[in-house]
């Protein structure tokens, strides 16, 4: 007898990747030129010519042992202290190496922190647009996710809400800004609220309610729009960050977890995350590239481009009828659907071999996401696509 819960979840791929492998198969039926594939947020620029340099270095230079071999399972110490230094000089933060965990991207450092601070019976506390993943993740440590609706509109956070979903058993809350799918940045305004919220519950309740902040987008931002630091405003924080999207890294897997130094028995919950990611085996994240993203530190790729595709879309679109929330970061524009059923309005959308993502599973019914991340001429080119999907609709 096998786990029905895990065959269940193998066999049920992602409505993306769904939509995904369709346009995979489309594209050979068709050509690449024909298919307007927005449905994965895979980074579409190359990674910063530090990121060869660094590899190429460490190849030609380091002792070719001691490259490939296991570091410390936490990560390479000089890694996590280059990491930690730059966190204190960008952020006025006081970290140090025995508070970073390396990992395999912003997924392990989700679920790492989540089986570190799991007890049977706990509350995950999630925000609507989400990453579908969570739900996976949480359920997968035997927690109950619990989905507060954001301000319709804008998706900040609605604090009365969040405030009367947090009970007893509440032991973490995530947030991920800049947003998979809508792209919104949450607000300091929003921040302080969650955060006063947070305190006055932890205090009721007599135990810590941590946040975890999902921030593999933290620097995909346009328009020179701050993204708070949240370690900065709430001592139970938990970062869980990747250089996947910053570093057009995605396949390479590697990413860190901050357990905040000023949090409650912070060494506690570090231990608590040295062996959750034991007992996962996710030990040792892949040690060339913990070296390249520690020589690369605060670089990014050439992010201009997504600020480009954001344009392109967002003015394309409004101008032709579609509600879109603007984004002020990642690379998703999230739309509002022609009709209630956003599902209907994918397929529909097919016709015009527009691949687009409905959002019921991210929580939002009745709106899709776009994937901004392609070559800006694939934008340009499926706009008469747009525009005959909305007539539909007229
Ligand atoms: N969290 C969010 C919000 C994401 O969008 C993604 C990936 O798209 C992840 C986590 C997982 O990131 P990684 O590929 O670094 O594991």
């Amino acid at each position: 007898m096998i786990s029905n819960d895990m065959i269940k979840l193998g066999k049920k791929r992602s409505i993306i990747r769904d939509i995904f492998e369709y346009g995979k198969i489309r594209t050979k039926e068709i050509g690449a030129e024909n298919v307007f594939d927005f449905s994965i947020g895979n980074p579409s620029i190359p990674a910063p010519d530090c990121v060869k340099q660094a590899i190429l270095n460490l190849i030609e230079k380091e002792d070719s042992v001691l490259i490939h071999s296991y570091t410390s399972a936490q990560g390479d110490l000089n890694v996590r202290k280059t990491i930690a230094d730059f966190i204190n000089n960008k952020f006025t933060t006081n970290l140090c190496a025995d508070n970073i965990y390396m990992t395999v991207g912003a997924a392990a450092s989700l679920t790492i922190s989540l089986k570190a601070l799991a007890v049977p019976e706990d509350e995950f506390i999630i925000f609507t647009p989400f990453f579908p993943e969570y739900r996976v993740f949480i359920e997968s440590v035997g927690g109950k996710v619990v989905v507060v609706p954001s301000n319709d509109g804008d998706f900040q956070i609605d604090i009365r809400k969040f405030s009367q979903a947090i009970t007893p058993k509440t032991k973490a809350v995530i947030i991920n800004s800049p947003n998979n799918p809508s792209g919104v940045i949450m607000s300091e305004e929003s921040i302080k609220s969650l955060c006063k919220v947070l305190k006055e519950k932890s205090e009721e309740y007599g135990h810590p309610i941590y946040l975890i902040s999902d921030e593999p987008y933290r620097e995909l931002v346009y328009d020179d729009i701050e993204v708070p630091y949240l370690t900065k405003y709430y001592e139970n924080t938990l970062v869980c960050y990747s250089f996947s999207k910053s570093l057009s890294l995605p396949g390479e897997r590697i990413g860190y977890i901050v357990v905040s130094n000023e949090m409650e028995e912070s060494k506690d919950v570090y231990a608590a995350v040295c062996g959750a990611a034991r007992s996962m085996g996710y030990v040792c994240a892949p040690s060339l590239f913990q070296r390249v993203i520690a020589e690369c530190i605060g670089k990014t790729s050439d992010i201009s481009i997504y600020k480009k595709n954001r344009d392109l879309l967002y003015d394309g679109l409004t101008k032709l009828g579609f509600q879109c929330v603007r984004p002020d970061g990642a690379f998703y524009l999230f739309v509002k659907s022609m009709e209630p059923d956003a599902t209907a309005f994918c397929e529909k959308a097919k016709k015009y071999e527009l691949l687009l993502v409905p959002a019921d599973d991210f929580g939002c019914p009745g709106y899709v996401r776009i994937s901004y991340c392609v070559k800006p001429e694939q934008i340009i080119n499926a706009m008469p696509a747009f525009e005959k999907l909305s007539k539909e609709y007229k």
